[in-house]
């Protein structure tokens, strides 16, 4: 028969091995969302550069079509021009040609230079687009990492937590709940006597104390110094 100290003591060893399992992710879940960070930013990145882009290609083709416009209003003023003979009339048009022949000047400098800007900025946007495509493979490699990490523990945290939890629905009353209360301030929250010290904080027993633990097993003595559960020497587990 398992005494209430016994299935404690192996839900404590359980424990220990599923923390250090947990250990071996380390930081990375901390490194990935470093690096869904940086990849976000860069796609951002891009999407405004792209935008840019398409409003200086929106400019461009309209300002191709007003060019055009502008060329054929000029050549039907030209047009009925050469068929006038009033002079006040000539000038009139002759004025309106060169408002237009400005116009159609400037846009197409305008139109010049929003083309050099726009092969500058196609340059720009095809190296946002590399550094966001590398973002992407280091993000999706740290996925790869994690994933296969979990693959590996994958059995053996199933198998722990089913050995975990047959022990934890067996304990009695208080004793799982004030396991875990433990556990929030000590990871180690049941710990074995040892040379008649509390083996998490080291403070000498009692005998009496410890003749009471061993003699009572199914009810929970907690260190004086530390407030951990005493667990005598000779319960001995082995269940990871
Ligand atoms: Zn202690």
């Amino acid at each position: 028969m398992e005494t209430q100290l016994y299935k404690i003591a192996a839900i404590a060893q359980i424990d220990e091995r599923l923390d250090e399992l947990n250990e071996d992710f380390g930081d990375l879940p901390e490194q990935l969302r470093r690096k869904e960070n940086v990849y976000k930013e860069k796609v951002e990145i891009v999407e405004e550069t792209q935008g840019i882009l398409n409003e200086i290609k929106k400019f461009c083709a309209q300002a191709k079509f007003i060019l055009v416009d502008l060329k054929d209003k000029e050549e039907k003023l030209a047009q009925k021009q050469f068929q006038i003979k009033n002079n006040r009339e000539f000038d009139a048009i002759t004025n309106e040609i060169a408002h237009i022949k400005n116009e159609h000047e400037k846009l197409s400098d305008k139109l010049r230079s929003e083309g050099v800007k726009e092969d500058n900025i196609k340059k720009i946007l095809e190296e946002q687009i590399r550094e966001r495509d590398v973002a992407k493979v280091d993000m999706d490699d740290k996925i790869e990492e994690i994933k296969h990490l979990k693959e590996i523990q994958q059995d053996e945290l199933l198998r722990l937590g089913k050995i975990r939890d047959k022990y934890a629905d067996d304990l009695k009353g208080r004793a799982y709940p004030e396991y875990e209360r433990i556990r929030v301030f000590h990871k180690d929250a049941a710990v074995s006597i040892k040379k008649n010290s509390c083996s998490g904080c080291f403070s000498s027993l009692p005998p009496q104390i410890i003749v009471n633990i061993r003699t009572n097993q199914d009810t929970l003595h907690y260190c004086e110094g530390c407030g951990r559960i005493l667990i005598p020497e000779e319960i001995f587990v082995d269940v990871v």
